[in-house]
């Protein structure tokens, strides 16, 4: 299965692409781990993206599309793949789509999680996360708190709130969704892709009706 997820910050893509990943097994690309990686690194590509992270406005296409490029040439990309976060707007999907068939293969399902606009601020303001690029968990301080505080249970590793996740940003990244990237659900309808799942809930209820929509075994 070639997945994308498409939902506003703060629905909950990052937690349920983690498990679907482990549950497919096949690999999780996620936009905004691979960039805050480069950025981390000091590439090129981090230096570049920073400034804009920062801000809550998308990173120039160019960017995204080399790095998407990279990883989905890589031989293990063959049995499937998740994609969390690209594309983010129409000429991202283009390019991915030229990308995809020079591949010789295709997006089988867009999956459109959906969540009110109230629970994001709240659940982005109150994320946490694990910043080992081998784990990147994803915790919450209320909703989905670490069982010892500020640590990740997974891995040990001190959380961290996300730049990015502060009200001042997050209004802006909720802005730039709004007008670049939920057209994207219009896109991919129109070829007939795409599946809507309600992100509000448990994670586990929300993985729940994930598996059915897909069609994937729960156990
Ligand atoms: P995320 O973790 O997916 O919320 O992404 C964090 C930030 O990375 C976004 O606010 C953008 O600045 C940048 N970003 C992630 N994915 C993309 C993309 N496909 N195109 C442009 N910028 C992106």
């Amino acid at each position: 299965m070639q997945i994308l997820f498409l939902g506003a910050p703060g629905a909950g893509k990052g937690t349920q692409c983690k498990k679907l990943a482990a549950k497919l097994k096949v690999p999780h690309l996620s936009s905004g781990d691979m960039l805050r990686e480069a950025v981390k690194q000091g590439t090129k590509a981090g230096v570049e993206a920073k400034s804009y992270m920062d801000k809550g406005v998308l990173v120039p296409d160019a960017v995204l599309i080399a790095m998407f490029e990279e990883f989905l040439s890589k031989p293990e990309m063959k049995g499937g793949f998740i994609l969390d976060g690209f594309p983010r707007n129409e000429s991202q999907a283009r390019a991915l789509d030229e990308l995809l068939s020079k591949l010789h293969t295709k997006l089988t399902d867009v999956i459109n999680l959906e969540t009110s606009d109230d629970l994001l601020e709240e659940r982005i303001t109150g994320r946490r996360v694990c910043p080992n690029k081998e784990c990147n968990a994803v915790y919450h301080i209320k909703f989905q708190p670490a069982k010892k505080d500020a640590i990740c249970d997974l891995c040990g590793t001190e959380l961290v709130h996300r730049s990015d996740d502060k009200p001042e940003v997050v209004k802006q990244r909720l802005k730039t969704y709004r007008e670049q990237t939920e057209p994207l659900i219009r896109y991919y309808g129109e070829k007939g892709l795409v599946k809507r799942v309600n992100g509000e809930g448990e994670p586990e209820q929300v993985f729940e009706s994930l598996l059915g929509t897909l069609k994937v075994a729960c156990k």
